[in-house]
């Protein structure tokens, strides 16, 4: 029998690489779903300095909607030359969605020559308001000065994978899911349930 995941995410990008994930890692064994009425709910303000900190409260926050087991997500890109920056502010970086987040992280790095930076997630997996653990991954690459490839979302059309030779907006989502910072914390939520 499958396992029921809520997901709490509003992110088609984020929903369709968790489910991919499981159907690529979970041996069957786990459904996930977007929470029902989700879109219906005022969003929490993510006010956490760190993803762990906003994946427990978006978890916490969702959590009282249903029994079932629920999961949220915070993820961001860190670039070396910025600080750190977008980081958990990467949805909101230019405050104009991700077409304008895109053109800002350009400008930001023009002319820069130092291009690493990380993306980074936390899951933060519940059932009822209360915490059954945080799982992390992050992938390393470097932000390249031109967009390629329209896979993925958000910043990965930037995001050069070394391993690949491509960005993720040219890599397939099979590529993306071997190596990619979700596909780690996912795989880690997955082998922890199937382990209980
Ligand atoms: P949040 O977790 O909802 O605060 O948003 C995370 C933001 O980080 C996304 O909206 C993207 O801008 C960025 N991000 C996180 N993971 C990825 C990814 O796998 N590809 C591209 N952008 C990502």
């Amino acid at each position: 029998m499958s396992t029921l995941l809520y997901c709490a995410t509003t992110n088609p990008g984020k929903l369709f690489e968790f489910r991919h994930a499981a159907e690529h890692l979970g041996a069957g064994l786990f459904t996930i779903e977007p929470l029902p009425g989700l879109k219906g709910y005022e969003p929490p303000e993510e006010t956490g300095e760190t993803f762990v900190d906003n994946a427990m409260l978006k978890a916490t926050y969702y959590s009282q909607f249903t029994d079932e087991l629920l999961f949220a997500e915070d993820s961001g890109l860190m670039v070396d030359a910025l600080d750190g920056a977008p980081g958990v502010h990467s949805a909101r970086f230019s405050g104009l969605g991700d077409k304008a987040n895109n053109a800002l992280l350009l400008e930001r790095l023009k002319g820069v020559p130092q291009r690493t930076a990380r993306y980074k997630c936390v899951i933060a997996l519940m059932r009822k308001g209360q915490l059954l653990g945080t799982f992390e991954g992050a992938v390393e690459g470097e932000i390249i000065d031109n967009e390629r490839g329209t896979n993925g979302f958000g910043y990965d059309p930037m995001f050069y994978c070394p391993a690949f030779g491509c960005t993720f907006g040219e890599a397939t989502p099979e590529m993306k899911l071997q190596v990619s910072h979700r596909g780690e914390a996912t795989e880690k939520m997955l082998a922890w349930l199937r382990q209980r």
